[in-house]
């Protein structure tokens, strides 16, 4: 099955939210895809995705899921994997989407060597064009690829991360600012924002 759930006016609107089209997002929008099929979107904290990667990939995450850093329903795991768990809270249904090695398609040796040398600012201007086309037909394919082609769907790692806690604020003793009471740290009788306590140990 790939024929795909997201209108192209809510691609475009990913695009606009994330600033441009590109393969990372591509792979964002389709694992998206699988996660409202598997276990739906999240209108409050009923889902949460903990994403195993910062790259393009989790602006979609955000846009079409609605998990977002400021609800708590996002977390980063900074592994650098091609992977995205979501767990939805009312019944524990808990996956992992991960990338299969090929999720690029073939590999495109003329790619990685315009992608080299993108790298060191040596493209020609008909080099750019290339690369650019290139990286286009990256796009479509994950696109337009069948879902289990892309991706391998295994249960989820690790239980389901707590709801967000709001805790009581305090006073940083230096700088006077308030501060979540669990990011606070005691020093010599004295109860201190990190930034402070941090400036503090320096000096030590
Ligand atoms: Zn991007
Ligand atoms: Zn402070």
């Amino acid at each position: 099955m790939n024929e795909t759930q997201i209108s192209p006016e809510l691609i475009q609107k990913t695009i606009d939210f994330h600033g441009h089209s590109c393969p990372g997002l591509a792979i964002g929008i389709r694992a998206a895809e699988v996660a409202l099929r598997e276990v739906g979107r999240s209108s409050n904290e009923e889902v949460v995705a903990v994403v195993e990667n910062d790259n393009c990939a989790v602006d979609a995450i955000q846009f079409l899921l609605s998990c977002t850093y400021g609800k708590g329903n996002l977390v980063h795991l900074d592994y650098g994997k091609l992977a995205f768990n979501f767990y939805r809270r009312s019944d524990g249904k808990a996956i992992r989407v991960i990338g299969r090695p090929n999720i690029f398609g073939h590999q495109d040796d003329e790619f990685m060597r315009l992608r080299k040398k993108m790298m060191k600012r040596s493209l020609t201007e008909e080099e750019k064009e290339q690369l650019k086309r290139a990286t286009a037909a990256r796009t479509r394919h994950i696109m337009e690829a069948d879902l289990d082609e892309l991706f391998e769907i295994t249960p989820a790692q690790g239980p389901i991360p707590q709801k967000a806690r709001i805790l009581e604020g305090v006073i940083c003793d230096s700088c006077g600012e308030q501060t979540m009471e669990s990011r606070t740290r005691r020093f010599l009788g004295q109860t201190l924002c990190i930034p402070c306590f941090e400036a503090r140990e320096k000096k030590i």
